[in-house]
């Protein structure tokens, strides 16, 4: 029977760690950790996910706020904002949620939160920081995923990773974070040849692909502890019988529609020794990571470490 790599229980312990810290914030500097969420335009995903961040700052003593400029801002405009968020001094973690609307230059706004306030661990200077192996604010799914395999003791070092995906917020940073923990890592994209032999030498392999479950049964090599960070919805039936199960055949049924990741649940179950299921595996992290982000950011601003 392979393990199921439960992100709730880990969510759950970060969460806990992170609350004294937070509380140790407020008795040295007489204020909380602070969180600024900007949330641009009417996206109904985003509004989700922001209120789930927002929900979960509070929860641990974050102060928070969300702010919410009109779907039609230009650059300049939001840039604006974000210069102002850098002066606050109450306001430890800067987070822009992705996707901007489609006028907005995201580069560019990006690249005017303070390094020091990156919540999210996307700007340059951080991206950097993790190339060259020094500190600093990490992007909170890859760093989650890394949290998660050392709280299971799953040994990294000197094993062969391979990681699907080379996006600057996923595959990238979590090629990087295995390095750091001494695997030797290969890094698959769209233009990688025989993809599915290449995945067959991991003996930890990552999807960060956003394609419903891709990967199968022959990119899987028996024994591989499989991370699927995929986030996909299945809506067809027809698409619903190649990916689930009876069992949740039937609750596509009742329910229309069903998440799945990258990885094809019932190979990776089969074949795998240890997997992150989709929902319940990675996704429960970036979350708490960003919390602890937070607090990170707020204890080097106050001076406590
Ligand atoms: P992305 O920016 O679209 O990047 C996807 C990557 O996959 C690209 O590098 C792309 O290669 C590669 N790719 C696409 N099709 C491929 C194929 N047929 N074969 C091999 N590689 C292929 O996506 P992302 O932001 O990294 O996100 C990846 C997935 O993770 C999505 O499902 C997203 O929803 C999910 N996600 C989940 C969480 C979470 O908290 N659980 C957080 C972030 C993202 P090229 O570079 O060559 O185009």
């Amino acid at each position: 029977m392979a393990l199921i790599l439960d992100g709730n229980r880990i969510r759950d312990q970060i969460k806990a760690e992170c609350l004294p810290r937070a509380e140790r914030i407020q008795a040295y500097a007489g204020r909380p950790p602070g969180l600024a969420v900007v949330l641009a335009g009417n996206n109904p995903a985003s509004q989700v996910y922001v209120r789930g961040k927002t929900k979960t700052a509070a929860e641990l003593g974050i102060y928070n706020e969300t702010i919410t400029p009109a779907a039609d801002i230009s650059t300049d405009n939001l840039c604006r904002l974000i210069r102002s968020l850098n002066k606050r001094p109450e306001i430890d973690g800067i987070l822009v949620q992705l996707p901007l609307p489609k006028q907005i230059d995201e580069r560019k706004v990006l690249l005017e939160v303070a390094p020091e306030k990156d919540a999210d661990g996307f700007h340059p200077c951080n991206a950097g920081l993790l190339a060259t192996g020094q500190p600093g604010l990490r992007p909170c799914t890859p760093a989650g995923i890394v949290e998660m395999l050392k709280r299971y003791e799953i040994p990294v070092a000197g094993r062969n990773a391979v990681v699907v995906g080379r996006s600057n917020i996923v595959g990238k940073p979590m090629a990087l974070l295995l390095l750091q923990e001494n695997a030797t890592v290969t890094v698959c994209h769209s233009r990688t040849e025989d993809l599915a032999s290449v995945c067959r030498t991991a003996e930890i392999l990552v999807a960060a692909i956003g394609r419903t479950a891709m990967i199968t049964a022959e990119y899987i090599r028996p024994g591989a502890v499989v991370v699927d960070v995929g986030m996909n919805t299945v809506t067809t039936r027809a698409e619903a019988e190649r990916v689930f199960d009876a069992s949740r055949l039937e609750a596509f049924d009742r329910r229309g529609s069903l998440l799945v990741g990258d990885v094809h649940p019932g190979d990776m179950a089969r074949l795998a020794s240890a997997y992150t299921p989709v929902p319940g595996g990675v996704g429960p992290l970036t979350i708490a990571m960003l919390m602890r982000n937070t607090i990170e950011a707020a204890e080097r601003r106050v001076g406590l470490c």
